[in-house]
């Protein structure tokens, strides 16, 4: 069975009842944080912000921000605005220094995010006649099982192949006929690659779309993954702090990312000020959740810089379009759909006793991101024999992945050959041009 739309009434909602919604559900949910939370609480109140101040969506700005500082500085629990007993899933993403981010979900949150990962399925064709290979990882990482959960629930059948052993991956394709894929982007074009050099081709296959998020990619990938696997391929934004995969979803028209408004107000804000900015202007992300439950953030700050689209999408949703994210105001890198700071790289080198001078290359290879970390040996330590040299590479990447859960290549060089410099020194150099 193919649908245009999973939730009609939701999706194509009157803009003015819409706006309704959601100022009533803010009212609501802001509520059950300020009643739950002690330390957004206590924000608030250094704010003078009390719930009876917020009656609607025309409230908005009066409610103060949440950063992801407040989620390291209240880790694991201290944002879960219900009983532990009423969790029934956690998941975690990278945080700045090594800790990480820890979000919960209740039983009714988990049926809100499988809503909008079927939302996305349905947007992009599919139903459940369809196969979705899911190829996002499974485990604390939410593309995996927020995928799954949607596709579950529309009633697709479901491949939880998980990530990586690519040759399995086509091999599977091809037999069990998989008819949508839904991975990272870089993964999806090198299953592309991967294809070919298997001897096969698009026209061996039944993929007919694919989901891909979770980073950054241009049009020009979107261009060469379609063609490599003969699908329409179509992005998918989210986050761990606000849900995971299916915060905004593209649809047939490819012009943006409907975002899921009845659960989730987004705002753009200038990142300096923090005032809000009106929609078509590029700033910050802002999102609120209006109707989540163990974990809803208010007003958090997403610190991706996008641009909002309110004029009607031929597809006949109303929800506001996002564009891809541009870029972001903090240092984080994601690297193979990974997010990676490199604060956490550099806790891992001074934890190995080297120093803090090193430089992060990030490029892109055949669609793939290459990443390699050049470190200046310390004097003490200096070697010239090549295999004393690269028994100590090897020895950082094993703690590099540790930490970062994605291999980065490690090439140790004299010391003090990396250039100094006289302000604040140029750590990264990302080559992928994957932003305008
Ligand atoms: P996810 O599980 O979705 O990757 P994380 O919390 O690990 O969630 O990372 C979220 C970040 O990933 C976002 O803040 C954004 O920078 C990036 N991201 C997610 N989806 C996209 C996308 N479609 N395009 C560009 N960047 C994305
Ligand atoms: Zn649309």
């Amino acid at each position: 069975m193919n649908l245009k739309y999973y939730q009609k009434e939701m999706e194509c909602m009157p803009e003015a009842e819409l706006k309704k919604l959601q100022g009533e559900r803010l009212a609501a949910n802001f509520r059950h944080v300020y009643e739950n939370v002690e330390y957004y609480r206590n924000r608030c109140k250094a704010a003078g912000v009390t719930p009876d101040d917020i009656k609607g969506l025309e409230d908005l700005d009066k409610i103060p921000f949440t950063c992801k500082d407040d989620l390291r500085a209240t880790y694991p629990y201290g944002l879960f605005a219900v009983p532990m007993k009423d969790v029934v899933r956690v998941h975690a993403s990278s945080g700045t220094t090594g800790k990480q981010i820890v979000v919960g979900y209740t039983a009714g949150d988990l049926e809100i995010w499988n809503d909008c990962c079927a939302r996305q399925l349905v947007a992009i064709g599919a139903g459940s006649d369809d196969f979705v290979q899911n190829s996002y990882g499974y485990g604390m990482f939410t593309g995996g099982f927020g995928i799954h959960g949607g596709a579950t629930k529309l009633g697709a059948a479901v491949i939880p192949v998980s990530s990586g052993n690519t040759t399995r991956q086509i091999t599977f394709m091809r037999d069990f006929g998989s008819t949508v894929l839904c991975c990272t982007p870089s993964y999806a074009a090198y299953l592309g690659e991967t294809l070919k050099e298997m001897g096969l081709s698009p026209s061996d296959i039944k993929l007919k779309a694919g989901i891909f998020g979770a980073e950054p990619w241009t049009e020009e990938m979107r261009a060469d993954i379609e063609k490599a696997l003969g699908i329409k391929a179509y992005d998918i934004y989210g986050l761990t702090e606000v849900m995971g995969p299916g915060v905004a979803y593209e649809c047939f028209e490819q012009k943006g990312m409907h975002v899921n408004e009845d659960h989730f107000i987004i705002e753009t804000i200038d990142p300096e000020t923090g005032k809000r900015l009106p929609d078509g202007e590029k700033g910050e992300l802002v999102f609120t959740a209006i109707t989540k439950q163990a974990f809803p953030l208010m007003r958090f700050r997403t610190k991706d810089i996008g641009v909002l689209n309110r004029k009607r999408c031929a597809c006949g949703r109303t929800f506001v379009r996002m564009s891809k994210p541009m870029g972001r105001t903090d240092d984080m890198l994601i690297i193979r759909g990974v997010n990676v700071f490199p604060s956490q790289i550099e806790g891992v080198l001074l934890q190995n006793g080297y120093q803090a001078n090193y430089q992060i290359i990030v490029g892109r290879e055949n669609n793939n991101d290459t990443f390699e970390i050049k470190v200046e040996m310390i004097p003490e330590k200096f070697s010239d024999v090549v295999s004393e040299v690269s028994k100590q590479e090897k020895l950082l990447e094993s703690s590099l992945l540790t930490v970062l859960q994605i291999k980065a290549k490690v090439t140790l060089v004299a010391p003090k050959s990396i250039a100094r410099s006289e302000g604040k020194a140029k750590r990264v150099i990302d080559t992928r041009k994957l932003h305008d």
